[in-house]
Parts: structure tokens; sequence; C-alpha cells
């Protein structure tokens, strides 16, 4: 073969070799074209806490595509999402998807373990509250960290799959996180109506700053990747219809990014909820909540009693505007300043309440 020759061949793999799907590495894991793989990240022993493992997957297509980043567990109690995770490892055919799938089956091995709501028992903390963590840092911080260096920077598009912890009676929706760049809320309003659920919360208060992300999602956006938080399930449960909904949800959102050919439409008629409040319990006790989950409120409609220890009520919290549950709590410890009820509205702050 000539020199000539050579150099057109040498061309010809290089260029397609650009185009062809290559074996895909997160931490110890590396998957080839077409092929799934499994294994742990390691966070190791640090300042007498113990470690973890992370365990996660690697879906990689038989084609190159988006990297679609699909974490559960974050909070140890939110079932749903894990179990959702477990069956997509069964049933996804890496053959037939283009681009990536990066699985984290349980992000919070310590709370799940545990058995534990909101914090870890580690360290106290809640994992979605301390991103994008530190090396030198708690368990939590730790776990945090690794996910944004092993899991989010290999992602172009981040999905954090929660539900209601095991205390919170929840009715589906989406976060639409509005405070990234223009191109990167675009992707996110996207992603948010290809999950399909109809209620999407519009989230406008999430820190601008990559290197004080604290929750999941934001660390991808500050990052300029689109991302998701959702939340299907609650009460520590593992019912069908949940779980359905999430595998549903990420099936349309390959769909949307192309990463397979079918699957569920975007939802159609979302339901902007434009405002949105937590309320807090001011005080520690047995909460007797007044309204479930879906119910619409008017404002000033009593949401939940809180009694001391004697039986004495010692608040009442009411509505502050009319709206729809969209959770309370579900049983009944309560701690000052703890979230008793989730109220949202179509209706912008200061406009008309439906
Ligand atoms: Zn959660």
């Amino acid at each position: 073969m000539n020199t000539l020759s050579f150099s057109a061949l040498l061309l010809l793999l290089l260029t397609t070799s650009a185009h062809a799907q290559q074996p895909f590495t997160v931490g110890p894991v590396t998957a080839a074209p077409g092929t799934t793989a499994s294994g742990d990240l390691t966070v190791p022993p640090r300042a007498g806490d113990q470690g973890t493992t992370i365990p996660i997957s690697v879906i990689n297509g038989a084609r190159p595509g988006p990297v679609l980043a699909l974490t559960a567990g974050v909070h140890g109690q939110e079932y749903t999402s894990i179990l959702a995770l477990q069956r997509l490892l069964k049933t996804a055919d890496a053959k037939a998807i283009t681009g990536t799938l990066i699985l984290v089956h349980v992000a919070n091995m310590p709370s799940f373990l545990a058995r534990t709501i909101y914090y870890s028992p580690a360290d106290g903390k809640n994992l979605n509250r301390v991103f994008p963590g530190k090396a030198d840092g708690t368990l939590s911080e730790r776990i945090a960290h690794a996910i944004t260096q092993e899991v989010i920077a290999r992602a172009t598009h981040v999905i954090d799959l929660h539900c209601g912890d095991g205390n919170e009676s929840l009715r589906p929706y989406s976060y639409w996180i509005t405070t990234g760049k223009p191109d990167v809320a675009e992707g996110g309003r996207k992603l948010a109506l290809a999950f399909g659920m109809d209620h999407i919360i519009i989230d406008r208060e999430r820190p601008l700053d990559a290197a004080e992300s604290v929750y999941l999602s934001n660390t991808a956006i500050t990052r300029g990747k689109p991302a998701l938080t959702t939340e299907s399930g609650g009460m520590a449960l593992t019912d069908e219809e949940s779980i359905a909904r999430i595998e549903r949800g990420i099936a349309g959102v390959m769909k949307h990014l192309g990463m397979r050919a079918d699957g569920p439409a975007p939802v159609a008629q979302p339901i902007m909820i434009e405002r949105s409040e937590v309320l807090r319990s001011g005080a520690t006790g047995i909460f007797y909540p007044a309204v479930e989950r879906g119910h619409t409120v008017a404002q000033g409609t009593l949401v939940g009693r809180v009694t001391d220890f004697h039986g004495r009520v010692v608040e009442e919290i009411r509505a502050p505007f009319a709206g729809e549950i969209l959770y309370v709590i579900g049983t009944p410890p309560i701690s000052k300043g703890e979230p008793v009820a989730y109220v949202g509205t179509t209706a912008a702050a200061g406009g008309a309440s439906r």
C-alpha cells in the first residue's frame, strides 16, 4: 500500500471511530458499546465513619448519543425510584439504545439500610442539601462529591428521581428549575414535559453558584446540563402505580432525547404550579393531618393540628393561599421547623387564586 492510500485508510478509520460508540467508564465500571455493566463507586472511610458504596450501572447503547444519568435513593426511604431503576436494569436492551444511561441505584446507602427519612444516620445531614459535596467532608458530603465528580460530570442530562419520603403522602409532580442559563432551563422544561407528569412546579429559587449548588439536580444545571427532579410515590410504599409512572417517565425522556425510537408522548396540558410553599410546624409533638394529598384547599383551610404529648392542641396549620395539597405528612412524629405540608397553585403570587 502506498503512503497516500495508507493515509486515506487511516483517515477513514479515524472518521469512522469518531462516529462509533465507545466504551463508557464511570468510576470502576466500564461498559462496551451495546452492553450493560454494574459495580460500585467507593466512598472510603474517613474521620471515624465507615465510608460507603454507591451501586451503579452503565447501560451503554450501540450508537453514540446523550448521556442520561438517573439517580435514585438520595433519600433512603424513597423506594419507588430505587425499584424503577432495578426494573430498568433488567428490561433495558443496550443494543437498542442510542447514547448511554448511568443508573445510580441507591445514592444514600447509609440512609437506605438504616431506613431513615431526610437525614443520614452517619452525619445527620440531608444528602440533597450538601451538593456539590466535599472530598474531605462528612460522609454525606463525600457521597455528594462522588456523584458530582463521577456521575454528573459524565452526563449530558440528569434526572434525580424522588418520591415523598417515608412520612410524606404525596401526589406526583416534577420540579422545573428555571435558574439555569436560558437554553439549560428550556432543556429542563422539555425534560419535565417528556417525563409526563402533568403537575410541574416552577422553581425559581435555586442557587446559581456551581460551588454552592446545594441540590443534586441543581449541580447539573449550574454546570450547564439540563436536569429535572421528579416525585412519584411516598410513605415508604412500593406501589405499582408510582413505580410504573417513573418507568413511563424515563421512557418518555429517552424518546425525547432520541435515545429510543418509541415511547410515550410528552404531557400535552401541563398544570404549571406558579406558586408553592412548604408549611412548617411551629412546635414539636404529634401531627394530625386534616387534608389528604391532592385535596383542593381555600385560603385558611385547616391543613393539620399539632398536639403536645398530653393531648393539648398547640398549633393549627392553615393554608396560606388557595391551592392544592402536593404532599402532607402522614405519620405522627413532628419536630419544630419540619414540613407538615406543601401547597401549590397555578395562580401567580398576588394574583387571583383559584
Ligand atoms: Zn427525596
